[in-house]
């Protein structure tokens, strides 16, 4: 393979991985600020997600009301490599890494043991994947990516509109096969 095709790849699972970050926040309701694949110190990517609102107490708050909010946390870090592997057909757990300590951070909250935390992220990241294939979802995926390699950056506002437009589009579609299923 040559240079350029190892780098164009390369790019693509990083888009890939940051517009699964960005889609799963945006099925689950959770703000984020914007993604780039541009390359820093410590990360080839990034989604900024917005601060913890200061009701989010996970370490002082009932099971109940923590249960939801980590949840969702745990999902929308699962969602770069569950997107990534979906992609290639590979974990990539170095460039998820610190994706995955948040997850952990997250779910230790919750859990009682180190068993059930493994079990409770490790589910989570299965419903994450599966959250993800979807067709409505992956194909919001693929077109942010596809965006995201274009501009390298996008900021929230940007994205969420081209995750609502993708979405509304594969609907659309859908509507449409349906009408012409019928009709024939
Ligand atoms: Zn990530």
């Amino acid at each position: 393979m040559t240079a350029s095709k190892i780098k164009a790849e390369r790019l693509l699972r990083i888009a890939y991985h940051e517009a699964g970050h960005a889609v799963v926040a945006y099925v689950l309701r959770r703000r984020f600020t914007n993604l780039s694949i541009i390359e820093d110190d410590d990360s080839l990517g990034h989604v900024s997600f917005a601060k913890h609102h200061p009701k989010f107490q996970p370490d002082v708050m009932s099971f109940d009301k923590a249960r939801p909010q980590i949840e969702k946390r745990v999902m929308v870090s699962a969602a770069g490599d569950a997107a990534e592997s979906l992609l290639t057909g590979r974990h990539n757990w170095l460039g998820a890494r610190q994706d995955m300590e948040n997850a952990h951070r997250m779910a230790g909250y919750l859990c009682g043991s180190p068993e059930e935390e493994t079990a409770y992220v490790r589910w989570l990241w299965i419903r994450t994947q599966n959250l993800l294939r979807h067709h409505v979802h992956w194909r919001a995926v693929e077109v942010l990516a596809a965006a995201l390699i274009e501009q390298k950056r996008i900021g929230q506002k940007e994205a969420r509109v081209i995750i609502r437009d993708a979405i509304d589009a594969y609907f659309a579609e859908h509507i449409a096969k349906v009408r012409a299923r019928k009709a024939a």
